[in-house]
């Protein structure tokens, strides 16, 4: 094991000893193969640097209270990942092999795997790219697959806390039957400027995106999904350009096995006043909770209950954590243990 102070950790890149890479050649996947390089050599017309060819996923494993290293739902960041093929016409990468890729950079890199005391985690960051030499516009016939860890401190270092976040009106992230839906750079370069614009002040800590086409429902912020609470509901946008987050689906799932009703749907922006509790979920923080939103255009600000993390919002977030780190049953077998 590394000496690290894991609890200060931000959530940045810190070096491993390994990644695992994969190459699509010729109409299929090759074997993984383990890596020490830090750095890629691609050909300059490759089609992830002209024309966006790229999608990644985010996930975690956390060492467990009984020292186990649990993955959690790794399956769903599969299925998510042949989505987001499928949506920029990129070769699907195979589910065990997605399986295998993940579980062997865990064991890579078992001395960066943080203590379950800091609260710390080994995240890890597969992407897809087109490495094929394109110089018209359509899909390369050469891919990249690659996978690293990272370990990366707890998010609430002085505990669980509620900030405020922004809507944005100049900018949208993605249009309604555009590419929201999966996860690839693309929309992320499309996010960055209302992101630096709303955020980099320092006031708030993440940007919010109404639906693109009448400026009336809430989609999601820019890296989490939206989800409120009223009147024991748990209450969640449905929309054609957010991403399905595995950390909202949970959520969802929880909420009802806790006595909750859970609700997709279209939430317009009013409804948000109604709200007795609101916050923005993901995999890196699990729930960030939402003391308020303001909508700087129209001057209008929604507060959600005294500014602290709700009842509810702390359940939901005590619970998902503790299956991510054996401290609740697995009810729902999501935990791929590893052994290390
Ligand atoms: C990754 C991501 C999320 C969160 O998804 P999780 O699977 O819960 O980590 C939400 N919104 C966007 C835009 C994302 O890229």
């Amino acid at each position: 094991m590394q000496n690290i102070d894991w609890g200060s950790l931000p959530f940045g890149y810190y070096p491993t000893n390994y990644n695992v890479r994969c190459y699509y050649r010729n109409g299929e996947w090759g074997e993984l193969e383990y890596c020490s390089e830090t750095t890629i050599n691609i050909h300059m017309a490759a089609t992830c640097l002209h024309y966006g060819q790229e999608a990644f996923e985010g996930l975690k494993a956390h060492r467990g209270v009984d020292g186990k290293v649990r993955i959690f739902r790794l399956d769903e960041n599969a299925k998510r990942l042949q989505s987001s093929c499928d949506g920029i016409c990129m070769p699907r990468f195979p589910m065990e092999k997605f399986e295998e890729a993940m579980i062997k950079c865990v064991q890579l890199n078992k001395d960066f795997i943080p203590t379950y005391e800091s609260g710390a985690s080994l995240y890890l960051r597969p992407l897809i790219i087109g490495t094929g030499a394109r110089v018209g516009v359509k899909p390369a016939d050469e891919y990249l697959f690659i996978v690293f860890a990272t370990p990366v401190g707890p998010y609430f270092k002085g505990g669980f806390q509620a900030n405020p976040y922004v809507i944005t009106r100049k900018y949208d992230r993605s249009a309604p039957l555009g590419t929201g839906i999966y996860k690839v750079g693309g929309n992320y370069a499309a996010s960055l400027r209302a992101h630096v614009e709303a955020c980099h002040g320092g006031q708030y800590a993440c940007e919010f995106y109404l639906d693109a086409k009448e400026k009336k429902y809430i989609d999601e912020a820019g890296a989490a999904n939206f989800f409120a609470v009223k009147d024991n509901t748990y209450i969640t946008p449905q929309s054609t350009s957010i991403l399905p987050s595995i950390t909202n689906k949970s959520l969802m799932q929880i909420a009802e096995t806790l006595g909750m009703k859970v609700e997709r749907r279209p939430v317009a922006e009013e409804e948000l006043s109604t709200f007795e509790e609101a916050g923005a979920c993901g995999t890196a923080a699990v729930i960030s909770p939402i003391s308020r939103i303001d909508d700087p255009e129209t001057g209008k600000s929604y507060q959600f209950g005294d500014g602290t993390p709700g009842p509810w919002s702390r359940k939901l977030y005590k619970k998902l954590r503790g299956i991510q780190t054996g401290l609740e049953k697995d009810e729902f077998g999501w935990n791929t243990i590893v052994e290390i």
